[in-house]
């Protein structure tokens, strides 16, 4: 059945969804959460697959044609194959895909494609192993490149992204052997500029190394060549002049990009978010487990839709950062 698509009160059209299926992780990345964890939300409080699949399929009838399960570490959800066979029998999904740590890829990759998992996404700060469990505070390295190369050799339809979140006094020594990486043309590396979103609060403007400042860096080496950008893609992306792989730059503090922004988050307890910066979220847990039908639950999405914040103000004084952190949210 379809439903009018689903616009907010700035005229943007909502066609992606990001999806936390957990708030639990196996890593403690220090941009991210505290070295002891969050206090993790009661498994009655995170929603099932069927109560997932209903949101989905729902927004599905409203426009949202591109899905990306994340959390917390999706990998840690029980199951996450069945979820993804799931989804994806929701006929009007174009695109489904996953941001993982990649510690457990090994164990899922060849499920996770073959459920039908389209494009993935794998965290990771730094090549090198000791300085990658300085930031995760996990010896994992080894453990996220053999589940790289798993992936790899299982092969998903869409190209594999690996993601470092960008630190001033962290990742000016990680460019170039990322870069490097890239190059190897495997991997499509991104750079995220770093955002006010962690758990221990100590985000500054100064701890940003922007886009602009890594894009300079690799191109003093190795020459880059912009590519054009789709719109709301959230990445500038760069080949390498001599043909050898490619590279991108998600640059929210820097560059905003909310003018183009056409997503909405639903937390693994059923809140949907309009922003990743919102201070305030919509219950959709309560109504549904109160029996409200498709028509009561796409009242309250629409109502919330429509106060989609016209931007984020990370850069602007005044900026307040949400209660909840990126773990907890759904990057
Ligand atoms: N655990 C999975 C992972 O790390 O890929 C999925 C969830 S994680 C919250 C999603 C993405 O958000 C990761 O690429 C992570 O590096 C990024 N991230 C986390 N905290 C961030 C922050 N404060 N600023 C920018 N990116 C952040
Ligand atoms: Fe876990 Fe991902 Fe946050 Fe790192 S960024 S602590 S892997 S949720």
């Amino acid at each position: 059945m379809a439903r009018d698509s689903l616009r907010d009160g700035h005229g943007r059209l909502i066609e992606d969804l990001r999806l936390s299926v957990t708030d639990r992780c196996n890593l403690r990345c220090a941009y991210c959460m505290p070295a002891e964890g969050l206090p993790w939300l009661a498994r009655e409080e995170v929603l099932s697959f069927e109560e997932l699949a209903r949101v989905v399929a729902l927004l599905a009838q409203m426009g949202v044609v591109d899905v990306r399960l994340t959390g917390g570490e999706p990998l840690v959800r029980r199951d996450l194959p069945v979820l993804v066979a799931m989804l994806r029998r929701i006929g009007e999904l174009r695109e489904l895909s996953l941001t993982t740590n990649g510690l457990l890829l090994e164990r899922d990759a060849p499920a996770l494609v073959a459920a039908g998992v389209d494009r993935f996404n794998v965290s990771l700060d730094s090549v090198d192993r000791e300085r990658y469990a300085e930031l995760t505070r996990r010896d994992a390295l080894p453990r996220v490149m053999c589940g790289l190369r798993r992936l790899a050799e299982v092969g998903c339809p869409g190209p594999i992204k690996v993601n470092a979140v960008a630190l001033r006094g962290y990742t000016e020594r990680e460019v170039l052997p990322l870069a490097e990486f890239a190059r190897q043309g495997r991997f499509e590396v991104r750079f995220i500029e770093f955002m006010p979103l962690d758990a221990d609060r100590a985000w500054q403007r100064e701890r940003v190394l922007t886009g602009a400042e890594v894009r300079a860096a690799i191109d003093a080496v190795h020459p880059l060549v912009e590519e054009p950008r789709e719109p709301s893609a959230t990445a500038r992306t760069f080949r390498f002049a001599d043909g050898r792989g490619r590279i991108g730059f998600v640059n929210p503090v820097s560059e905003p990009f909310c003018g183009d922004c056409n997503r909405i988050r639903l937390t693994a307890d059923g809140h949907l978010r309009t922003c990743l910066f919102s201070l305030n979220e919509t219950d959709l847990r309560t109504p549904l487990r109160a029996g409200a039908d498709d028509d009561e639950l796409e009242q309250i999405v629409r109502a919330a839709v429509w106060r989609k914040e016209l931007k984020h103000r990370v850069d602007e004084p005044g900026f307040i950062q949400p209660e909840r952190t990126m773990s907890a949210i759904g990057g």
